[in-house]
């Protein structure tokens, strides 16, 4: 699929359950070349209520730590602009957790959305982003800290911005991957 029947298949799909609770679907945001890929967990009210990831204050959260590095969801070069997307495309019922049946049927939409994209760096943030890229269902800080590896693409797993409004104290774990992911994105220096 390219990417507008990506888009139009998501927009129809009622594969799972969580269709029938979903004002719209929440596909994605951001530069289709972009050189980094931002990978959430499922939306919340506000993103179901606009069709966007990550808005709201988690959303302007994560909007300034991008721009700390340089980076923007707004119009820019694919090495400026990241492309933002959700692991589960639309609303869980009450912001209840994502069923592994439903991070199950949505897969397959994120992984089309990564073989597009073709990112040079891939940052997952949440329990559920992790869980579905990597397979795993160790504890963040466990996983966080290290290069991951998804599809050949270096990735890198951090908290969510929504987890960081409550637990202020690992904000700085946050800055410390997003350092690390930038790292990681940079060219290898030449001799
Ligand atoms: Fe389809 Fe994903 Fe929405 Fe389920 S969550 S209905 S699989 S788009």
């Amino acid at each position: 699929m390219d990417w507008p029947e990506l888009r139009d298949t998501v927009v129809a799909c009622t594969a799972c359950k969580l269709c029938e609770g979903r004002r719209q679907t929440v596909f994605g945001v951001g530069n289709e070349s972009a050189h980094w890929m931002i990978v959430g967990e499922a939306p919340g009210e506000q993103e179901d209520i606009q069709g966007e990831p990550f808005v709201g204050k988690s959303g302007q959260l994560l909007d300034n730590m991008l721009r700390a590095i340089g980076l923007t969801r707004g119009e820019a070069e694919p090495s400026k602009q990241v492309y933002i997307a959700n692991t589960v495309k639309c609303r869980p019922p009450g912001n209840r957790n994502p069923e592994p049946a439903e991070l199950a049927q949505c897969e397959a939409f994120l992984v089309r959305q990564v073989e597009l994209v073709k990112p040079k760096i891939i940052v997952a943030m949440g329990r559920f982003a992790v869980q579905s890229l990597l397979r795993s269902s160790e504890p963040i800080g466990r996983l966080r800290g290290r290069v991951h590896q998804y599809q050949g693409v270096p990735l890198i797993v951090t908290y969510h911005p929504a987890y960081l409004l409550r637990n202020l104290e690992d904000k700085a774990k946050a800055w410390e991957d997003l350092c690390l992911a930038l790292e990681v994105s940079r060219p290898a220096a030449g001799p």
